[in-house]
């Protein structure tokens, strides 16, 4: 079992000791639930992926991290709601006895591509965001973050940000000479294959960087409408 290539443990040390230093540990301990969750709901999907790079850590905790610099609890909060809705949606999800579909058509789509959602995983990724909500109104200092429902709505709305990015915008390859579909632009299958839609710079990772940040965004902006 191995979570983290050694980069990814530094990028993942650096995103602790950031929030560690600004928000203490509640903070902490809002991180530290959503990535052993998330890591443990993998194990139990069995989706032996390649442990997560520096570049994948900082898409899911970058946000949080500049968040927390800035003295944000709201900011840091909503994106690890947003972060770790997303990773429970899809982990969750792994489990559903029906297909994904594109959350745009409605289109059914194989497991694992970006966009497409399951009832399931939507149930899921809304109590991976209450989860980090409950915490926060647990762990947080009285009068700075968000209330629980604003909170949660705030990771919601990161993990559907993030399946309507991954099915618009995001760019998806095809193989030149078979119908084959990939979401990584160096994938090679009959040959090298070529950008079918969506924008080149915007990967995965970057998608996850958007949700996060809207997730931030949504928390700030609820704690304004609503202040806690
Ligand atoms: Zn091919």
């Amino acid at each position: 079992m191995k979570w983290l290539t050694p980069g990814g443990l530094v990028a993942a040390c650096a995103v602790g000791a950031g929030v560690t230093w600004r928000l203490g540990w509640p903070g902490l301990a809002l991180l530290a639930a959503f990535f052993l969750t998330g890591s443990i709901l993998t194990q139990l999907a069995e989706r032996r992926g390649p442990s997560r790079n520096a570049r994948q850590v900082l898409a899911n905790g970058g946000i949080a991290l500049v968040a927390a610099l800035l003295g944000s609890w709201a900011g840091a909060a909503g994106a690890i709601a947003a972060a770790a809705a997303d990773t429970w949606a899809t982990e969750v999800g792994a489990f559903s006895p029906l297909p994904p579909r594109l959350i745009t058509s409605g289109r059914r789509v194989t497991r694992g591509t970006s966009g497409g959602i399951t009832a399931l995983g939507t149930l899921g990724g809304v109590a991976g965001a209450a989860l980090i909500a409950g915490l926060t109104a647990a762990l947080s200092p009285r009068g700075l973050t968000p209330r629980f429902p604003i909170l949660a709505t705030a990771g919601v709305a990161g993990m559907l940000a993030d399946s309507l990015l991954g099915a618009t915008l995001q760019a998806k390859y095809e193989c030149p000479a078979c119908d084959a579909r990939f979401e990584s632009g160096n994938t090679v299958c009959h040959e090298p294959v070529r950008l079918a839609r969506g924008w080149r710079w915007l990967d995965n990772d970057g998608v996850n960087l958007a949700a996060t940040l809207v997730g931030a965004a949504a928390a700030v902006l609820g704690a304004h409408v609503a202040p806690p």
